[in-house]
């Protein structure tokens, strides 16, 4: 806003008491001890004027009054607004019965990463339930630190809703490569205590049971919309937004002044013509900013729409993944560069003719420039080099 800018006054209301910080850190260095929360913080421009309104909960929008009901240690208040970025992200999802045992986790915050790195410190064996991003970039760093790690997945394949399934069971290999025990296609049935009050073990839906003295519940995220219920925003997995980044209501209309940005938001994807919700963190910085310039300019017929090409990263073992674009389970695939089984190679991504995604493995500046190749609409298969 200010970069456009903006020179009124700006509030941030945020219920985490940290001033803001990188999330990307949490399941990778600070998780293994190699930086510390100081480092992971986020650096404002001093010039950026915005009053932080920190450890303070959204409860309730009221869009006739332009108003939000915003509670913490202080009391109640009433927040009256002209315009509002939704950027409430995401929550972790968790298991019955996860709550009231000491030693399990879910990974989002600083505060969940550093009680995890506590506890990792007396532990000795780890089992990850969920072998998505987190989960697994949480089982190679627990295993760096001499941890003992088992994963456990439902999916037959890990990563196959980001990926598809032939991918997600190749990088899946990584687990097993470093020592990590992964076990694709198991329900679990059970959390059970050693009677004192902490986890002891993982009970299967087989009837098997893994040991564990700390256990991380990795299955996914919901985006963070529960103070918007009644509000009559629409939600669907998400604040539902046109191409602009423009809140809609339950009419489909556009409501005047109201953004959404970052993983809670799921815009209107012209290049993939869907409803796209991205859980990264570019499309987080890369939408807030986008989102911003709506509020002010407006965005709508005429001006250009939000259509990015999404690119994220994981880092396991030693390896880094990247992906660009949006995958669909059933998406061609070609080999463009290396091969499958060696730990470097590109992976396109083609439907309907057209080149939607890549996938990279230790080829970051490869990577990029097939991102440039989507943008710039290349047909698949592409030419071979
Ligand atoms: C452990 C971890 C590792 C990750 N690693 C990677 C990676 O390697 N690569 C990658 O591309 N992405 C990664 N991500 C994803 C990336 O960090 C997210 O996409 C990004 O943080 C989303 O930003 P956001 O601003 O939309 O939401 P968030 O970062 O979740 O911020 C939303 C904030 O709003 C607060 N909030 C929610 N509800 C309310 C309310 N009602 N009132 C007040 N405040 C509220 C939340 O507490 C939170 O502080 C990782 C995420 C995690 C958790």
């Amino acid at each position: 806003l200010r970069r456009e800018g903006f020179g009124g006054p700006i509030r941030v209301i945020g219920d985490e008491r940290h001033a803001p910080y990188d999330r990307p850190p949490l399941s990778k260095h600070l998780l293994a001890g190699k930086v510390t929360a100081a480092q992971i913080v986020l650096h404002p421009a001093d010039d950026l004027d915005v009053d932080w309104h920190l450890g303070r909960r959204v409860t309730g929008l009221d869009l006739p009054t332009r108003t939000l009901v915003v509670e913490g240690d202080d009391g109640r208040t009433d927040e009256p607004f002209d315009g509002l970025v939704i950027a409430t992200g995401a929550t972790p999802r968790t298991l019955p019965g996860a709550d009231r045992l000491r030693g399990v986790f879910v990974l989002r915050t600083l505060d969940d990463s550093l009680a995890l790195g506590e506890a990792l410190a007396g532990a000795s064996r780890l089992v990850v339930i969920g072998a998505g991003f987190i989960g697994s970039e949480v089982a190679s760093t627990a295993k760096s630190r001499g941890v003992d790690v088992t994963v456990l997945e439902a999916l037959p394949v890990p990563l196959a809703r980001a990926l598809g399934e032939r991918m997600g069971g190749v990088l899946g290999r990584l687990h097993g490569r470093n020592g990590v025990d992964l076990r694709c296609g198991v329900g679990v049935a059970a959390l059970e205590d050693d009677g004192a009050g902490a986890v002891r073990r993982v009970r299967l839906v087989d009837g098997t049971a893994v040991d564990a003295d700390v256990v991380v519940v990795g299955v996914g995220v919901r985006p963070a919309t529960d103070w918007l219920d009644d509000s009559g925003v629409a939600l669907a997995d998400g604040v539902l937004c046109d191409e602009w980044c423009r809140v809609l209501d339950h009419h489909g209309d556009a409501v005047p002044g109201v953004v959404a940005a970052g993983d809670v938001a799921r815009w209107q994807a012209r290049r993939f013509a869907a409803p796209l919700r991205v859980e990264h963190w570019t499309n987080a910085a890369e939408q807030g900013s986008f989102a911003a310039g709506t509020l002010l300019h407006g965005g709508g017929a005429g001006c250009e729409p939000y259509d990015p090409v999404p690119y994220f990263w994981s880092d396991q073992y030693r390896s880094k993944i990247q992906f660009v674009g949006h995958a669909s389970g059933e998406d061609e695939l070609a080999v463009v560069e290396g091969s499958l089984d060696d730990d470097r190679f590109v992976v396109a991504y083609g439907r309907d003719g057209r080149l939607v995604g890549a996938l990279g493995l230790n080829r970051p500046a490869r990577v990029m420039a097939w991102r440039a190749r989507i943008l710039d609409g290349a047909a698949f298969p592409p030419p071979t080099e």
